[in-house]
């Protein structure tokens, strides 16, 4: 595999640093590879390659034809998952059984895009008498992409796709920390027949070539997932040319449980919904909030829950993987002091397994509550599997808690009453609403993005053709 380079212009070619980037697994936390560290002259070229190939073989493609590579892509995915899987799995720790589903989800991105790349059209408008007005949607032109290192294979088919379906030429800066799967996937790309040009890949650190991505004049658009802090660098950059930015930031999403809630279905979606890939889900149901009169039997059920699950090593394929890095562990211990300093009792923990590499990045989920709704456990992206209770007396004040935090991603809502199934899904200030269910990362059809320090801008769904294309009126005057 071609991981020690860069991918540019159809190209695996060496960075221009000559400086590489050690690659950990998480599990035991030993180096097993490198990666380039790229810098602004990469960045430089690889966006002056993707401006070119919008003049080239990849502008001049029909949209159809854009659909079938896309399609060539997603069986290859498809047919390379378990290596793809494996390489996934041993980058970030998460457990097998999550990698594969990551792949799949890869996979199922290009097909959904691919599918959709022939069939984005505008519209006419009826105007004034001898007028004929038309709406046509266009790229952005070149696209720059920067993703987290908590889903990178996802990640990729969650930006990339719908930006090559809707005839954008791309730059990808993936995380620092994960990016093998995103350097396969480019391999298969490439395999597949995409033009020189259309995707380029540089990895390396966000302080260098994230920063030069997001400052190069060449770009027409950028697509940000990840913390709050450095979505605002990402946007501050891009205000300087007056530049659109899709940014997705993560959350504090809540899984509202009210008192005629379906406790067994409920239940083991709230424990997914918080150990799914060790916490670190930018859409992670991390508060519970709980009914006042069935508080104390749900968290009792959930905590039994919780004591049960079992961490380990991405080839034991427990119920957690570790975190991705002893950075990210110690993010997240900080956490869990302050909450034991700050005397929030503990009401469950899992149990670290004892065929566990010693010196992998392990946390054990854990269970905290009552929460006060003030508490950083209650108002923070913890990132980790750490879920906050917190009870509530009635809808209103479900309603007030859930939003009240700077975030605004997703959220979950468990009652069987269909009125305020409806009321409490309006009255929440997020992107997605889930009702007796939670859909934490999955769903390519469903639009996605958040309110607030969530971010601004959706991807997954048709949306996210709207969000990499912009629209040009066109009015004819006739006689
Ligand atoms: P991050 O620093 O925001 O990283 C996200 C991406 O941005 C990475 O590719 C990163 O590169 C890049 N980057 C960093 N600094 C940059 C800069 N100045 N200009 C342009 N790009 C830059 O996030 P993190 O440090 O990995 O994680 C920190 C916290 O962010 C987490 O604890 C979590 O709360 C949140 N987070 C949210 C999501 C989400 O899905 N919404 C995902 C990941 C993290 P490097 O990898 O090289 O730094
Ligand atoms: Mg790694």
């Amino acid at each position: 595999m071609n991981n020690d380079k860069i991918f540019i212009n159809g190209l695996w070619i060496d960075s221009d640093s000559d400086n590489f980037i050690d690659v950990t697994c998480p599990s035991d936390g030993q180096v097993f590879t490198r990666i380039p560290s790229g810098n602004a002259r990469d960045i430089d070229l690889a966006v002056n390659a993707a401006r070119a190939s919008l003049k080239g073989e990849w502008g001049q493609m029909v949209p159809a034809d854009r659909g079938r590579l896309m399609l060539k892509l997603s069986a290859l995915i498809s047919a390379d998952a378990e290596n793809l899987a494996q390489i996934e799995a041993r980058d970030t720790g998460k457990p097998m059984t999550q990698a594969r589903a990551d792949i799949a989800s890869c996979a199922r991105y290009f097909e959904f895009y691919g599918g959709a790349a022939d069939k984005i059209h505008g519209e006419t408008i009826p105007y004034l008498k001898e007028y004929f007005v038309s709406v046509i949607r266009e790229p952005h032109g070149v696209t720059g992409h920067i993703i987290p290192w908590n889903y990178p294979a996802q990640m990729f088919g969650r930006t990339l796709a719908p930006a090559l379906a809707t005839g954008n030429a791309t730059v990808l800066k993936p995380a620092e920390e994960a990016c093998l799967s995103c350097l396969r996937i480019t391999e298969l790309a490439n395999e597949a027949g995409f033009p020189p040009g259309a995707i380029n890949v540089v990895t390396g650190y966000g302080t260098i070539a994230g920063a030069a991505l997001t400052a190069h004049p060449g770009l027409d658009f950028v697509s940000f997932t990840g913390s709050p802090v450095v979505g605002t660098l990402v946007q501050t950059a891009s205000a300087q040319f007056h530049r659109p930015c899709v940014l997705e930031l993560g959350g504090k999403s809540p899984q509202i449980i009210f008192s005629d809630a379906d406790f067994d279905a409920a239940l083991p979606v709230v424990v997914a919904g918080i150990v799914q890939n060790g916490g670190q889900t930018c859409s992670a149901g991390s508060r519970v909030l709980v009914q006042r009169d069935i508080y104390d039997d749900f968290i009792g059920q959930l905590g039994a829950r919780i004591s049960n699950l079992r961490v380990g090593s991405h080839q034991q394929d427990l119920n957690c993987g570790p975190l991705i890095s002893a950075k990210q562990r110690a993010l997240v211990q900080g956490f869990v002091a302050q909450a034991e300093k700050d005397g929030l009792p503990r009401i469950a923990q899992a149990t670290l397994d004892t065929g566990a590499p010693v010196d992998g990045f392990y946390v054990q989920p854990a269970l905290y509550g009552p929460v006060p709704e003030g508490n950083p456990l209650a108002q923070k992206e913890v990132f980790g599997p750490i879920l906050a209770a917190i009870p509530f007396e009635d809808e209103a004040d479900a309603i007030r808690i859930a939003n009240g935090t700077d975030f605004g991603l997703i959220a979950g809502v468990w009652t069987a009453d269909g009125k305020r199934q409806m009321r409490v899904a309006k009255a929440l200030r997020c992107g997605q609403v889930f009702v007796n269910n939670y859909g934490a990362g999955g769903g390519v059809e469903l639009p996605f993005g958040g309110v607030k320090h969530s971010g601004h801008g959706r991807e997954k769904g048709f949306s996210a053709l709207h969000e990499f294309t912009v629209t040009k009126t066109i009015v004819f005057k006739h006689d």
